[in-house]
């Protein structure tokens, strides 16, 4: 059996399977794995260190020619679909959640293909979630991202020339993003407070060092498995109200709140930003699906009356090394789900499996997928 890995569009720096996994890939039965020329050259992963490691660096018209399964971050262009071949089984990070129409050439190329965001949150399918390992990326680096925007110091200074105050960080939505940009922040020594919707958080959230800002009245489901569900008109305002009184007295916002498949919920207005500090940073990590902060941009930086907005949507692809490294694991555990005694072996009996498949003989098995489609 052979593995087909595919170079990314030149806006993404990662690569979905790294060198370092190729044995291990290797150890499940695969027999050939495939590295399109220079898929990992921008994450640092040179032709050399494949071929190294035992894989065999191609051209893309051989990846599609050849491969059995085919691995890539982020969608297929109209010129990479068309080479699809029936049968052949496709995975990535495709989010069919916000962009359902992809599926439908999926299914005319007669493919299998799987989209690991679609993975349920169980302690089984952690060491694939990729969503997770992008999302602890992305939480990271948003902090240094707002430190180096801000105009000031993060930690406490006593210095000859006066003490230094260390720098306000509110995070909105302590999930994996928001925890881990506590921790950066913590780090650095700002002084952290965190929102969230969940009671769950909480406990997360102080044992991180921060403080947690609790608004009373959230609306929570254990149907949602762990996620958020959309809040009462009643919440959003008194929460509207605590967060407009917190960033009132904070130099950086890291803004994470999502519920998955919806809109982001709009937690900082227009009217907050501008009663916020010159020279403060409000970093939106939730710009791809409209933002948690009113004013923000998707994929651009602006100044709105003095406050710096960051509205980049794939940080993950600005630490390409770490972030690939990461990805990888998460397709070689998700591999050997399906790849049995070196043969692809679907087993739609398995919960991971079926949550995460969007083409199958022309159909959506997802039923995640079908409710949102519906
Ligand atoms: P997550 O589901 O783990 O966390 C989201 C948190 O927001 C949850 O704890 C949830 O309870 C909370 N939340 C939802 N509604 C809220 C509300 N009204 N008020 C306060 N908290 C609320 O998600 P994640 O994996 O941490 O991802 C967070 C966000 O970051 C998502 O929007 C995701 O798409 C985005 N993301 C961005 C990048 C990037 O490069 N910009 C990369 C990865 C993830």
């Amino acid at each position: 059996m052979t593995l087909g890995i595919l170079k990314e569009a030149q806006n993404e720096n990662r690569v979905a399977v790294t060198p370092d996994t190729i044995s291990a890939l290797q150890k499940l039965g695969i027999e050939k794995i495939l590295v399109e020329k220079g898929a990992g050259e921008r994450a640092f992963c040179p032709d050399a260190a494949y071929a190294e490691a035992g894989a065999e660096v191609v051209s893309e018209k051989d990846v599609f020619g050849k491969a059995d399964i085919l691995v890539k971050i982020q969608r297929m262009t109209d010129a990479q679909l068309k080479q699809l071949r029936k049968g052949q089984v496709v995975i990535g990070q495709f989010n069919p959640l916000w962009e359902p129409e992809l599926v439908k050439p999926l299914h005319e190329a007669g493919v299998e293909a799987f989209s690991l965001d679609l993975l349920p949150r169980t302690t089984r399918a952690q060491a694939m979630d990729v969503l997770s390992s992008m999302a602890t990326v992305a939480g990271y680096k948003a902090v240094l991202l707002a430190a180096n925007h801000l105009p000031r110091f993060f930690p406490m200074f006593m210095t000859a020339a006066g003490t230094i105050k260390p720098a306000k960080v509110l995070i909105i939505g302590a999930g994996v993003a928001g925890l881990q940009a506590i921790a950066t922040a913590r780090r650095l020594g700002a002084q952290v407070e965190a929102f969230d919707v969940r009671t769950a958080a909480k406990e997360e959230v102080l044992s991180l060092g921060a403080k947690f800002v609790e608004v009373e009245g959230a609306v929570e489901s254990e149907a949602a498995g762990g996620y958020a569900v959309e809040q009462t008109e009643e919440y959003k305002k008194k929460q509207a109200e605590a967060v407009h009184q917190h960033s009132m007295n904070a130099d950086v916002i890291i803004c994470t709140a999502q519920i998955p498949g919806r809109k982001a919920p709009l937690i900082i207005h227009k009217a907050t930003v501008e009663g916020m500090q010159p020279g403060s940073v409000i970093i939106d990590l939730a710009a791809s699906t409209g933002g948690n902060c009113e004013v923000t941009e998707n994929d651009k930086i602006i100044q709105h009356k003095g406050v710096t907005v960051i509205g980049d949507s794939n940080l993950p692809s600005t630490m390409p090394r770490d972030a690939s490294s990461m990805f990888s694991k998460n397709v070689l555990n998700f591999l050997k789900l399906m790849v049995k005694e070196g043969k692809v072996d679907l087993n739609f009996e398995d919960d991971i499996i079926a949550a995460t498949c969007i083409s199958h003989e022309g159909e959506v098995i997802s039923e995640r997928l079908k409710q949102f489609m519906k």
